[in-house]
């Protein structure tokens, strides 16, 4: 193994939502700041995507395997590059709303209070909708929390055809908004991501060093295996140890459970940061399934999209109980999700015979229904042989099925009262198999309490004292809306932590 001949202050492991934004925050310090990225950086061509390809199987799916409950093998819908997956995301970024952080009653259990409340992560919430550029408008929607100042770019419109289907949805006595949408304002690369607001700037100082196709394998500690103290990495088929005196993993919550069990050793037998015997456990992912409406006039089948609905997201009169959130897929041609799911296609197919896959998605407007998953600690990451196994069985599934049927009977008015749709034909619906982690959370998640947390409120390992991690792993619950801005913002909360740790 070659030792690095630098001494670093603090090594980020990752660069997605929380490493690249963390990289940002923390490179006007002046310390010596290392990243480690397993991937590399991501061609523009790859990331516009646009066309017919995107339904190949597989696209975007990393090139290892997985393990599902019953040990099969899965290639994970999951990209390793610079900027993690938001390189590929929808960049519609919401914020949690208040009682998210509370304890939540569901039908199929509780969705836990968190140690932090909405109030703590306000200020952070509004620095990360600056840094991302985020297009929105704060009214309409009455889940919408308190914002502190407005968003700093003006909403973007609806297509003229999705304006009249907002319209005909707000008809209903319901509340559509417009999705708050992270945008770069540049035309060759509209979305924006952690490597354009994170990495990018961060690298402009010179005390930033980025080491890319460098996959860490292991941490290893002090004698006392109380401080991490080097990071051990495969990069160009070498192993190296890279050495500092603050470590943060930003790896995915799947990843950095899957690295902390690897690391185990004979002070932490059962992985690294994991007395509590929580790294790995309550992985969430959400639950989403799409829902396909036939148009008879064509579209683009690459549009932005716009709409979401939260009326159902606290439940209604005849279901107490959150259900979740609606948004539109935006042109069909441009959603790497929604690919995922070719049972849908294969449903529409049958009832428009001779159509090929892109008149179908053409002729399309697709939904998305999103629902909270509960903490389970069985749902779980585990390391076997150095495989990573996800046992994840759904649940809150009865939420889910009746935020469809409220959304299909909202289709079918709309369809009655506008031109350019088959009324009375089926909603095709499908859920997105396991391979889909887009939203996966959880894993290590922070609390007061070291017996059943992994990080405390700083989002430090109990158990260890100068490591930390800022990815989607400190989750207490998951929410109904999807957790990129939120995986930002604690970044940028962490970042002052650390900030004031390295005065
Ligand atoms: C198709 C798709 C659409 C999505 N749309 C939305 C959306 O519209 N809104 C929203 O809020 N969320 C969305 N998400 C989810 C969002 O992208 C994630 O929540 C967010 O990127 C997670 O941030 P993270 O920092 O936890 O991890 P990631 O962004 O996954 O970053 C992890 C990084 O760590 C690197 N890494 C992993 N292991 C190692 C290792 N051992 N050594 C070195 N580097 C390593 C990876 O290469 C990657 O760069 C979407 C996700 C997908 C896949």
């Amino acid at each position: 193994m070659i030792i690095d001949d630098h001494y670093y202050d603090v090594i980020i492991v990752g660069t997605g939502a929380g490493g690249g934004t963390l990289a940002y925050k923390l490179a006007a310090t002046g310390k010596k700041i290392l990243i480690l990225e397993r991937g590399d950086f991501m061609p523009l061509e790859e990331q516009n995507r646009s066309n017919i390809d995107i339904f190949k199987r597989e696209r975007y799916h990393a090139p290892e395997q997985w393990y599902d409950i019953s040990g099969e093998p899965f290639s994970p819908q999951t990209n390793y590059a610079i900027g993690g997956n938001t390189k590929i995301y929808g960049a519609a970024l919401l914020r949690l709303r208040e009682r998210d952080f509370e304890e939540v009653p569901h039908q199929a259990g509780i969705s836990p209070e968190w140690c932090l409340k909405y109030a703590d992560f306000e200020p952070y919430y509004t620095e990360a909708e600056n840094l991302y550029k985020v297009h929105g408008a704060t009214n309409g929607d009455r889940t919408e929390p308190t914002h502190s100042s407005e968003y700093p770019y003006p909403a973007v419109s609806h297509e003229p055809d999705i304006q009249k289907i907002y319209d005909a949805i707000a008809n209903q006595g319901l509340h559509p908004s417009t999705i708050p949408l992270g945008l770069t304002r540049q035309e060759d690369d509209p979305t924006n991501d952690s490597e354009v607001s994170g990495i990018v700037p961060a690298l402009k100082y010179e005390n930033v060093t980025l080491k890319n196709q460098a996959k860490v394998i292991s941490l290893h500690t002090n004698p006392t295996g109380k401080v991490v103290k080097g990071v051990e990495a495969e990069v160009a088929g070498q192993s190296y140890l890279f050495l500092a005196d603050i470590v943060v993993l930003a790896c995915g919550a799947v990843n950095s459970a899957a690295l902390l069990l690897k690391s185990a050793s004979d002070q932490h037998p059962k992985g690294l940061a994991n007395s509590s015997d929580q790294v790995g456990r309550n992985l969430m992912k959400s639950l989403l399934s799409t829902v396909v409406q036939l148009s008879t006039k064509p579209n683009s089948g690459s549009f932005q999209k716009t709409i979401y609905v939260n009326d159902f997201y606290w439940g209604d009169a005849d279901f107490p109980y959150p259900m979740g959130h609606i948004q539109n897929s935006g042109g069909l041609l441009t959603d790497i999700i929604f690919a995922e799911s070719p049972p849908v296609f294969s449903v529409v197919a049958k009832l428009m015979p001779g159509f090929g896959l892109k008149q179908l998605a053409t002729h399309s407007i697709g939904w998305w229904a999103q629902t909270e998953d509960l903490p389970d600690r069985n749902n779980r990451v585990r390391v076997e042989n150095n495989k990573i196994h996800i046992d994840y069985t759904p649940n809150n599934t009865e939420a889910h099925d009746r935020l469809i049927y409220r959304w299909t009977d909202v289709l079918k008015n709309i369809e009655k009262s506008l031109d350019g749709f088959h009324s009375g034909f089926l909603h095709p619906r499908g859920e997105v198999p396991l391979q889909v982690m887009a939203n996966q959370c959880g894993t290590c998640r922070f609390g007061d309490d070291p017996k059943t947390s992994v990080l405390d409120r700083d989002c430090r390992a109990h158990d260890l004292d100068n490591l930390y991690v800022v990815d989607g792993s400190f989750f207490s619950s998951n929410a109904g809306v999807s957790p990129a801005l939120t995986i930002i913002a604690n970044a940028l909360r962490v970042g002052d932590r650390l900030i004031e740790r390295l005065k």
